[in-house]
């Protein structure tokens, strides 16, 4: 009997103490809203948002990567790296390299690791032993330097933002052995209501309003679990959106020999062109004198941009002025929205907030770039970082330990 009971003490120490410890690893929980602008939660009342500020920190503002578009910004916040470093340069490129296409819409490529330069989050923390799950990050549904999240789905739009929801909380209620402390997660709005309606529409303001809801739901369910008080949760974007109008149209056909063009890829704002054998002086020439865009040959981009050394880039870089757009024939509207524009374009900034034991409370940071969120989520994961463009100086302000 009294062997018994000693038994059952040291059974109780040993759990106690694994659990002790185990509890202690951090988690990361990381939403993006796809296009959300920094200034919409002004346009109506956000009491989850304002919570969220409230309870952690919220940053003036994150900066994208150029060009801002969603697949170069979602994995340039997965690897720490800037589009021209990782390879995801544009939604759809070409490579001149394998001589093969990518695009959004072709599930093939997006599934392709071969395609996916850097070490995303995910990878980082699987080959450290974190356990991670992905609802729908861009670069999730593909095996990256032989790893992949232990748990991923492939992307399916027509998956409810409720169930997104459910996942995500079933995830964080497995038991700790298979439980993942790192997850990321995606909502394709507000960027599809902000391209059909524009960002300064009034249509934009109930889908605001939704998602600020839908949040308060995944806070309600978040504070019910018995882990709650460990979870960091982030909420951030990609990028911005801009008002733009079929008036304001660079219409290139009208305007260029669309036959020296070997290969175009992008859409409006951003092109990136490789031109005939022969035709790449007068191609530029002829772009150059074309008013509302800006043209670059690769190699010569502002320092700023990061971009254009990728032979994924092509020879030339286009891209359209602020609110202007540009579109290949004039068979092509431009809807009411459009991002990919100049990240210094104040239309193409974006959000972070984040609550959790490792964040400040009611804490306002001033701008950071988004590859500042891949060294800091592997800070606050105890990861080893893998080489990228970002800098944990640049956000450790967020944390109530700074170091
Ligand atoms: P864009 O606004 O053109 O930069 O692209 C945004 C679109 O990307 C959204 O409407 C999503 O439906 C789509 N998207 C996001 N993640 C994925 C994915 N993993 N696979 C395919 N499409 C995606
Ligand atoms: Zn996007
Ligand atoms: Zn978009």
């Amino acid at each position: 009997m009294k062997k018994f009971a000693l038994f059952l003490i040291a059974i109780h120490l040993f759990y106690g103490c694994s659990k002790r410890q185990t509890d202690q690893k951090p988690y990361v929980v990381m939403l993006s809203m796809d296009g959300f602008r920094w200034d919409y939660t002004d346009k109506t009342y956000t009491p989850n948002f304002d919570k969220i500020a409230k309870m952690g920190v919220k940053a003036e503002y994150l900066k994208p990567s150029f060009p801002t578009k969603t697949f170069p910004n979602h994995y340039t916040i997965a690897t720490g790296l800037y589009p021209d470093h990782h390879g995801i340069v544009l939604n759809s490129f070409y490579d001149p390299e394998t001589e093969r296409y990518y695009s959004i819409s072709d599930r093939e490529a997006v599934e392709d690791g071969s395609f996916y330069g850097g070490e995303p989050f995910w990878v980082t923390a699987e080959k450290q032993g974190v356990i991670s799950g992905s609802f729908f990050w861009v670069g999730s549904e593909a095996e990256i330097d032989g790893a992949r999240p232990t748990y991923w789905k492939k992307y399916d739009n027509s998956i409810t933002y409720g169930q997104r929801i459910d996942s995500v909380i079933a995830w964080l209620s497995k038991p700790e052995e298979v439980r993942p402390h790192l997850i990321l997660w995606y909502f394709d709005e507000p960027d599809h209501s902000g391209h059909e309606f524009g960002p300064d529409s009034e249509e934009i303001i109930p889908i605001i309003a939704r998602l600020d809801s839908l949040l308060g739901v995944f806070l309600d369910k978040l504070e019910k679990l018995p882990i709650s008080d460990q979870i960091n949760f982030i909420v951030t974007s990609d990028h911005g959106m801009a008002s733009v109008s079929d008036d304001r149209r660079v219409i290139f056909d009208e305007l260029i020999n669309m036959e020296w063009i070997e290969e175009i890829q992008g859409y409006n704002p951003n092109f990136n062109m490789k031109a005939k054998e022969g035709y790449v002086d007068s191609l530029f020439a002829q772009l150059s004198g074309i008013e509302h865009i800006k043209v670059w040959e690769a190699g010569t981009l502002p320092e700023r941009l990061h971009y254009g050394m990728n032979p994924r880039t092509l020879d030339l870089v286009v891209m359209a002025d602020s609110s202007w757009s540009v579109v290949i024939s004039e068979d092509k509207s431009v809807g009411n929205g459009a991002h990919g524009y100049d990240n210094a374009n104040p239309d193409m900034r974006t959000i972070f907030y984040g609550f959790g034991p490792v964040f400040k409370k009611n804490f306002i940071s001033s701008h950071f770039d988004n590859v500042d969120i891949y060294p800091l989520i592997c800070n606050i994961l105890q990861l080893e970082p893998a080489i990228n463009d970002g800098n944990f100086e640049n956000v450790k302000n967020l944390l109530l330990t700074e170091d």
